[in-house]
């Protein structure tokens, strides 16, 4: 499924974010929260999160065949990270189905990028080469390590939703999303927030100057033909 991302200033579609869904005959929709552990678990993830990238590229092969222009994010397991030749099997991916590294972001949370830090840096320098966008997900939640801004090529950082389902009510969630906002902008790095549900949500982070949203108030995430009849058509 894909969940629009949105441009905080002029309220254009400037992205989607890809999120996986088991369909099952008998359960229907089974959350990843129940299945990406496990996937983790097991290693299945590699392949899993290989097939993520695959379907990402070939949509957006399809959505720039039909004259659009927008980036779709992909979330990265910490298990595919460990992979050596991990920015050679994204460059294939991208190659095979015919989109450049504009059309890639992919987001890793901090745990991820906990661990081997040699590695993860070279392999993320690699992604960066490659033109990729990187994003920092669920910001402020993970060990929170503010070396990471430093050390590695980010561009993003997107605000957990944890922060931003207790505005207005929660003065402290609210100073933690104007500081996580505020240094980003320092830092250079783009923000974006997720899970916005309610127009007061979405008025305070406007004015702290947010980039850019995503959330049910705007459009929980789509199958693909879904998406493309809501939001790209005329
Ligand atoms: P995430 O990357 O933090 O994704 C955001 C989650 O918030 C998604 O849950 C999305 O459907 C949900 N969400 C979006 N807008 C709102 C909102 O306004 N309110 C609320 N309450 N929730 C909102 P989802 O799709 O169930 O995914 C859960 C998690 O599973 C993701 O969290 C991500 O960590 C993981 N995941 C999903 N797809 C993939 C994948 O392809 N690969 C990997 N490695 N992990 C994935
Ligand atoms: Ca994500
Ligand atoms: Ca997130």
């Amino acid at each position: 499924h894909f969940q629009p991302q949105v441009d905080m200033a002029s309220g254009r579609l400037i992205g989607t974010e890809a999120l996986i869904r088991w369909r099952d005959p008998d359960e229907g929709l089974i959350s990843p929260a129940r299945f990406i552990p496990v996937a983790e678990e097991t290693g299945l993830i590699v392949p899993i999160g290989e097939w993520v990238l695959r379907t990402a590229c070939a949509q957006a092969r399809k959505w720039q065949d039909a004259g659009h222009h927008f980036t779709i994010a992909v979330n990265l397991s910490a298990r595919q990270l460990q992979q050596a030749d991990l920015p050679q099997r994204v460059a294939a991916l991208m190659a095979e189905a015919g989109v450049g590294p504009d059309w890639l972001e992919i987001e890793l949370t901090e745990s991820t990028l906990a661990g081997d830090h040699v590695s993860t840096e070279m392999r993320l320098r690699a992604l960066k080469e490659l033109g990729i966008t990187l994003s920092i997900d669920d910001f402020g939640t993970g060990y929170s390590s503010l070396a990471y801004l430093k050390r590695f090529p980010i561009d993003v950082l997107k605000i957990d939703q944890s922060f931003v389902r207790d505005i207005p009510q929660d003065r402290n969630d609210m100073e933690i999303a104007a500081t996580i906002i505020a240094m980003a902008h320092t830092l250079k790095l783009r923000v974006v927030a997720e899970g916005v549900e309610t127009p007061e949500q979405l008025a305070f982070l406007k004015e702290q100057k947010c980039d850019a949203w995503q959330g049910y108030l705007f459009s929980k995430p789509l199958p693909a033909d879904e998406f493309t009849a809501r939001f790209l058509s005329d």
